[in-house]
């Protein structure tokens, strides 16, 4: 235990304990930033401690660089931005095609950063993309029409936040002028009902919409990133916790145009999630669904020409909440991939 405590109190590793010893002997949970890992591991041997590494890697960045060296063909690296504290922002670009026009598919996870099962979805996602291509005929048949992009960590330095402050930290981490509170809402920024209903204009607020549409950083970057671009027909963003899948509205009642449509395949989607181990998921418009949200990005998509605007909330429905267990990690994007499928292939076959 005290050996314990003497690495809690060294600055030297940067670690991170996510629980702190207790002194009935129970197991701590820390997490290693990667220069630290050797040297912690021979400390912890030296000492005669027992030790597991249970995530082997937190590092999505790394994951992203690997993807895009194994798969050069079909995958490159964009730095879209760079986040309030300048971390950049990196998009994977799943392409078969010529040619920067294309239609195309938007992936958006971690925008709010304590959902951290959506990172780790989206990771997992990319792999699935790069293995599955050429083997699996739908995702071989989505690529041939459509590119695929995925931002896994829309919200970096919340993220980082997450890993090392706060693990429950929500927003941006923007300075607020005139206000002790950090950070901004990053999914009530968007230009669509912007600090309308669902959304405050208190910076202490978790739902604070910020000073102005499109104020922060890490939301300026995806909005010119995808309007220079100009094709792309499918966004989805990516969230936890609850088991939804929701299309526009979430600014008003009022029925989206596309409605119809978007319930039929979003029915479908989840159907199609549910198959594998019968995670249920509630579908419907956001606003009716759970509650007014001014400002979001799927809303922002939508009323920007993107039909097929979708948000997702993975599981689970509150049990564990935001602190989803490391072994529901895999089933989750499992499940969660073949309702992504679903609506990427009715994306495929209603270009528009
Ligand atoms: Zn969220």
């Amino acid at each position: 235990m005290s050996k314990l405590r003497e690495l809690v109190n060294s600055n030297n590793f940067k670690l991170n304990f996510w629980q702190t010893p207790s002194t009935f002997g129970r197991p701590v949970d820390v997490l290693v930033p990667l220069v630290s890992l050797l040297p912690v591991k021979s400390f912890l041997k030296s000492q005669g401690l027992e030790y597991a590494v249970t995530i082997e890697d937190l590092q999505i960045y790394q994951e992203m660089d690997n993807i895009a060296r194994e798969f050069p063909d079909l995958v490159s690296k964009v730095e879209i931005g760079h986040s309030f504290e300048k971390r950049p922002m990196y998009v994977l670009k799943f392409s078969t095609g010529e040619g920067s026009r294309r239609p195309a598919i938007w992936l958006n996870a971690g925008i709010h950063s304590r959902e951290w099962i959506s990172q780790a979805t989206a990771i997992w996602t990319a792999r699935k993309i790069v293995s599955d291509y050429g083997k699996e005929p739908a995702i071989t048949s989505i690529l041939k029409k459509v590119d695929i992009f995925l931002l896994p960590v829309a919200n970096p330095d919340g993220y980082v936040y997450t890993q090392t402050k706060n693990r429950l930290w929500r927003k941006t981490r923007s300075i607020n002028p005139g206000s002790s509170c950090v950070g901004v809402d990053a999914n009530r920024n968007w230009n669509a009902s912007f600090a309308g209903e669902g959304a405050s204009s208190n910076p202490c607020s978790e739902v604070y919409h910020g000073p102005r549409v499109h104020s922060e950083v890490e939301v300026k970057s995806v909005v010119d990133f995808i309007q220079n671009h100009g094709n792309f027909k499918c966004f989805i963003d990516i969230h936890s916790y609850s088991q939804l899948l929701m299309y526009p509205y979430g600014y008003t009642v009022k029925k989206a145009p596309d409605a119809e449509e978007l319930d039929d395949v979003a029915r479908r989607a989840a159907t199609a999630l549910a198959s594998l181990s019968g995670t249920e998921y509630h579908v419907g418009p956001t606003c009716t669904t759970v509650y007014p949200a001014s400002g979001s990005s799927m809303d922002w998509a939508y009323d920007h020409g993107i039909k097929y605007a979708f948000s997702f909330e993975l599981r689970d429905t509150g049990h564990y909440g935001f602190l989803l267990p490391a072994d529901q990690i895999i089933p989750t994007a499992e499940e969660t991939w073949l309702g992504l499928k679903t609506i990427m292939e009715h994306v495929r076959d209603n270009l528009y």
